[in-house]
This record gives structure tokens, C-alpha cells and sequence, in this order.
């Protein structure tokens, strides 16, 4: 079966009006799951210790420490804390890590993980881009730290470069990192070059306006035989839904079938390679029913290969 988790405290992460990160994303993602057949768990809160894995102890105190008790705390341009951010936050990092006992454990074969805020543009101590905790790097060293693994893939096809995910999975031989991007685009890192010291990122930028298609091949001549090549025990993705033609933060064209087929693909790996766990962290898309539509092909695509 495939396991969903989320929370409802996750709603109590709040951005300034008009801010696009807002409380409705969860909302229609959990409406849009609620007629499929899953199975659901409510997350808990990360403890500290795989936390520390990825930022150090006076950057979680910093942030703790400046969650405000009422409006809002603004950390850049456009990332803010809100009085229920921290909690939020820990218990989206703490679906992450859950999600990944769940499938090495063999509760679950896969897990998607509807939380807010998304984690992967938090770097080390550098909250950004609406991100606190880089909760699928959280996941990922948890997976090599607690689980004794030594191989993890991700996957991040949110338009956005995951470029926190990059900075936290940076030093460390066992994981290797996939995102593909819009190019120009925020954040402005993700370019080709961007390797890493082991030779364990591999960034795919994609022009504006270049759609499905685009997508697809790259992902056919790059991002999956890089899967096959290194032979993960674990498969974690970074979905974030804003390449839809939809979203109003970027310009890549895809469709809600592009988010299937890429589901599908990422599962036939997960299938070669690691008896098909996946674990799916949601991260952006800002157009809300676009959003909701992809989700649930997402999540339906797990649905059906929990057996192959
Ligand atoms: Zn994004």
C-alpha cells in the first residue's frame, strides 16, 4: 500500500497574504487524495538528532528562537516564520524521515509526504525560498545514518533548482542528486557544471518555455540512466508540481500526464533497483487546482506500483 502522510498542524505554517507558499496548497492536495484508497498516518515531529545530520545545532536555535508569537518574522526576501512555522517545519521533516523507516522497514512501499513548507532550497544555516529544513536531504542522511544503506538517489523535478538539497547532500559520496529546472530561474544556481567533489549532482537546466517533451528527454538521457548506473537502495523525490503550464512562478510548459509519466519512470527504477521504495516529499507548485490535478497523478501512480 502506499502510505500518505501529513499532519493537520502543517496548516499552521501562514506566509503574508498574496505570498504564493499559502495555507490552500495543503488544503486542495489533501482534498484531491481524499477519495483514494491509502493508507494515512499522521506525522511527528523530527527529533533532533537527524536534524543535526544536515544543519547545525545554533542554526535550529536560531530559527526556533526567532519564530515571532504573533505575525510574521521575514528571513529574505520572500521566506517567513509565522507562530507555527517551527512546529511546521519539524513535522515535515519529521514525515521525512518516517517515510523512510516505513519503506526500509517494509511497513509501506511508498510514501508521499503532504507537508508544508517545502524544504529544498534550506542550505546548511540558510533558510530560503520558503524552506527552513532540507527535509528530503533530512531523509536521505537518516536513510544512510539509520538504516545502514549505502547507496540513495534523489530526484527533484520541482522548476525550481534544489539547490538546498544540493549544499546538504554536497559532501556525501553515498547519495546522489538529480534536479532538473528552468534556467533562468531563482534561486540562479543548477548549472550543468555544478558536479560537486564526488561527481554526485547532476543538474539539468531547461529553457523557459520548453515543455513535456524537453522534460521527458532529458530525464530518458540523463537523470535515468544515472538511476541505473548507481543502483540505489532507496529512490527519494523532491516533487514539486510548478513546471505546470499552470503555475505563475515559472514558464516550463508540462502537463499533469508529465508528472505521471515521470512517476512511472521513477518507479520502474525504483523497481530495477530497490524493490520500488520511494518516498516523495512534496515541494512546490503554486497554481492550486493544477497542483491538486498533479498530486493526484502522482500519487496515483503509487498507488498503482506498490507490486511491481
Ligand atoms: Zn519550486
Amino acid at each position: 500500500m502506499t502510505l500518505v502522510i501529513t499532519h493537520p498542524d502543517a496548516l499552521l505554517h501562514e506566509n503574508p497574504p498574496g505570498h504564493p507558499e499559502q495555507v490552500a496548497r495543503l488544503r486542495y492536495v489533501l482534498e484531491a487524495l481524499e477519495g483514494m484508497t491509502l493508507d494515512r498516518e499522521e506525522a511527528r515531529e523530527a527529533s533532533d538528532e537527524p536534524l543535526l545530520r544536515c544543519h547545525p545545532q545554533a542554526y535550529l536555535d536560531r530559527i526556533a528562537g526567532a519564530v515571532p508569537e504573533e505575525g510574521w518574522v521575514q528571513l529574505d526576501a520572500d521566506t517567513f516564520l509565522s507562530p507555527g512555522t517551527w512546529r511546521a517545519a519539524r513535522l515535515a521533516a519529521g514525515a521525512a524521515v518516517r517515510a523512510v523507516d516505513a519503506v526500509m522497514e517494509g511497513s509501506a512501499r511508498n510514501v508521499f509526504c503532504a507537508m508544508r513548507p517545502p524544504g529544498h532550497h534550506a542550505e546548511t544555516a540558510t533558510p530560503m525560498g520558503f524552506c527552513t529544513l532540507g527535509n528530503v536531504a533530512i531523509a536521505a542522511k537518516h536513510a544512510l545514518e539509520a538504516h545502514g544503506i549505502s547507496r540513495v538517489a534523489v530526484v527533484d523535478f520541482d522548476v525550481h533548482h534544489g539547490n538546498g538539497t544540493q549544499d546538504l547532500l554536497w559532501d556525501e559520496p553515498r547519495a546522489r542528486f538529480w534536479s532538473t529546472h528552468q534556467m533562468p530561474l531563482w534561486p540562479g544556481t543548477g548549472d550543468a557544471s555544478e558536479t560537486g567533489p564526488h561527481g554526485t549532482v547532476t543538474n539539468v537546466p531547461l529553457p523557459p518555455g520548453s515543455g513535456g517533451a524537453a522534460f521527458r528527454a532529458a530525464m530518458e538521457r540523463i537523470v535515468l540512466p544515472g538511476i541505473d548506473e548507481f543502483a540505489p537502495e532507496l529512490l527519494l523525490i523532491s516533487a514539486g508540481f510548478d513546471a505546470h503550464h499552470a503555475d505563475p512562478l515559472a514558464q516550463l510548459a508540462w502537463t499533469t500526464e508529465d508528472f505521471a509519466w515521470a512517476t512511472e519512470r521513477l518507479c520502474d527504477a525504483a523497481w530495477t533497483h530497490c524493490a520500488g521504495r520511494v518516498v516523495s516529499c512534496l515541494e512546490g507548485g503554486y497554481d492550486l487546482d493544477a497542483l491538486a490535478n498533479a498530486v493526484a497523478a502522482h500519487v496515483d501512480v503509487l498507488r498503482r506500483r506498490t507490486d511491481g
